[in-house]
């Protein structure tokens, strides 16, 4: 496949061949035409099979589908994942493509002071990349995004699971949730269960 048979736009093509990703990796040319559809997805791939940009890829083309942000507004996808190191990680992946189309990200982790992030998530963020227990801290902290969260989040990804059902049981119910992981134990299967609907499977 190609990255246009994958339904990619100009703007995210430029950005693509600017950062010499000449073609969609196995994982990317299965699991990206399936997130498009809209199907929520469950992607087994090892850590380097390029599962980043095979979950970001559907993301942006969802968010601009919609209606921009008002002020104050957002965010539309949430991405969470269990390390602060792979949060700072997929941030850098997104923002080689968020610039060019426009799109805000904030990356929220623990560690580190919660107001700069309250802060920079009023200025608005299409995108939050979170680690769970910096995100629960930070609803907590801030009830007005927890509605707008509650509210708008309509895709959800989550690399590998952690402590994820507090903030995905808020999340919309006709939200799209994606999951990637290195492996699939059982513990997970049932996580997967709860917060999936009719998850398609792909594994490389
Ligand atoms: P990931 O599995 O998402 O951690 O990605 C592993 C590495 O592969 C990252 O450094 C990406 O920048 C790179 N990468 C992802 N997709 C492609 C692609 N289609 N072509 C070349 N490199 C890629």
């Amino acid at each position: 496949r190609t990255w246009v048979q994958c339904g990619t736009s100009m703007k995210v093509l430029n950005a693509l061949k600017k950062h010499n990703y000449e073609k969609p990796t196995p994982i990317q040319a299965q699991a990206i035409p399936a997130i498009m559809s809209g199907r929520d997805l469950i992607g087994i791939a090892k850590t380097g099979s390029g599962k980043t940009i095979a979950f970001l890829l559907p993301m942006f083309r969802h968010i601009l589908d919609q209606r921009p942000l008002e002020e104050g507004e957002g965010p539309n996808a949430v991405i969470m994942t269990p390390t602060r190191e792979l949060a700072l990680q997929i941030t850098k992946e997104c923002k080689k493509f968020s610039k060019p189309l426009g799109l805000r990200v904030v990356c929220v982790y623990g560690g580190t002071g919660i107001s700069e992030q309250i802060a920079e998530l009023k200025r608005g963020a299409e995108i939050i990349v979170c680690t769970p227990g910096r995100m629960i801290d930070m609803l907590g902290a801030n009830s007005e995004k927890k509605r707008v969260i509650e509210a708008l989040v309509s895709t959800c990804v989550l690399v590998r699971a952690a402590q994820v059902m507090r903030i995905v049981e808020n999340v919309r119910p006709d939200r799209q949730t994606v999951m990637f992981s290195a492996t699939f134990p059982r513990a997970m299967e049932a996580l997967a269960r709860r917060i999936l609907s009719k998850p398609m499977e792909v594994q490389v």
